[in-house]
């Protein structure tokens, strides 16, 4: 233990108070750096030096989210930030904090708002963090650094149900709008029973055998559809969902700014109407295009697939259990 000889004298204060820092990594640097534990010290000591460190790194985490929503900071200032010298020894602990300051500081600000689809969205996703049904959160890059541009803003694991945001890339005003998207994916309990049934028994292998399969009964129908149904529910249907609630929230939550990029998507609609929806869908169908390739090269299997999909354009994908934080607006 490197315990060094320093009193704490820590301007608590200081720490707490929203400023409109200019440098942000100096300010924080010299924060820490105050902060050095008791050398030689007693039990008592120790003690007070630990608890007292613990609420300088979570103010220290919650003047990075500040800082970073009131744009204060520029994207990668985190990198820059950590890699600095005198730094080093402090961000392993500061980095496990971020996370929790950015996604539980933004479900406090959430949980203020005027719209109960909001607040209701806000506390359903403090639940499902607190209740450790998503496994894993986290605010850097991720590992796969093969993944593209559009993902290096945040990404859902569909395997894991863990989910990142990455403000070094993502620009702060789109923080909530992909907030929104990410934690939808989360609570998405249709997307949840997708993944597990693909687990039990993947789509593709099955496909292969129906394939072989001479002639299909009714059932045997009934049960590729039902199949392939689960498959879009990973896929297509989920991003549908997903989009349709973060662009409900978005047009709910007060004060948000605006994401030109979403707005442009929706067609610059002044509000959220089921006209919105229609037009979310639109755009993302094309997108999601399956060719008659592989198994879909089965005539068959390519109608049952065709069939859900031309079905959709008439009647929209259900919201299922997502539904619930959808608010029209007159
Ligand atoms: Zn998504």
């Amino acid at each position: 233990m490197k315990f060094l000889l320093t009193l704490l004298l820590v301007n608590l204060s200081s720490v707490a108070v929203a400023q409109a820092p200019r440098n942000l990594c100096k300010e924080i640097a010299t924060e820490l750096r105050e902060l050095r534990p008791p050398l030689f010290a007693g039990r008592q000591r120790l003690f007070e030096y630990q608890q007292r460190a613990g609420i300088v790194y979570h103010a220290v985490a919650d003047k990075i989210f500040n800082s970073y929503l009131a744009q204060d900071i520029k994207p990668k200032a985190y990198t820059d930030c950590f890699h600095s010298k005198n730094m080093s020894a402090q961000v392993e602990r500061l980095e496990t904090l971020l996370p929790g300051a950015f996604f539980f500081g933004t479900i406090r600000r959430l949980k203020l708002s005027s719209s109960e689809s909001v607040r209701l969205f806000a506390t359903d996703v403090e639940k499902a963090l607190n209740s450790g049904s998503i496994t894993f959160l986290d605010i850097s890059v991720p590992s796969d650094s093969n993944s593209g541009t559009a993902l290096k803003f945040g990404g859902f694991h569909r395997g894991q149900n863990g989910l990142y945001i990455n403000p070094n890339q993502l620009p702060s005003h789109q923080w909530n709008l992909i907030f929104f998207h990410e934690f939808a994916h989360a609570l998405d309990d249709s997307l949840r029973s997708a993944v597990e049934n693909e687990a039990k028994s993947p789509l593709i292998p099955y496909l292969e055998r129906m394939a072989k399969k001479g002639v299909w009964t009714e059932a045997d129908e009934e049960e590729v559809r039902t199949r392939i149904l689960s498959s879009l529910d990973r896929g297509f249907a989920a991003e549908f969902r997903a989009w349709i609630v973060a662009a409900s929230l978005y047009y709910q939550t007060e004060k948000l700014p605006s994401v030109e990029w979403f707005e442009q998507i929706l067609q610059f609609s002044s509000r959220f109407e089921p006209a919105t929806e229609k037009i979310v869908y639109d755009f993302l169908s094309p997108r999601f295009v399956t060719e008659p390739k592989g198994v879909f090269a089965d005539p068959r299997i390519f109608d049952v697939l065709t069939s859900i999909r031309e079905s959709w354009d008439e009647v929209l994908p259900k919201m299922g259990p997502l539904k619930k934080y959808i608010t029209y607006q007159n």
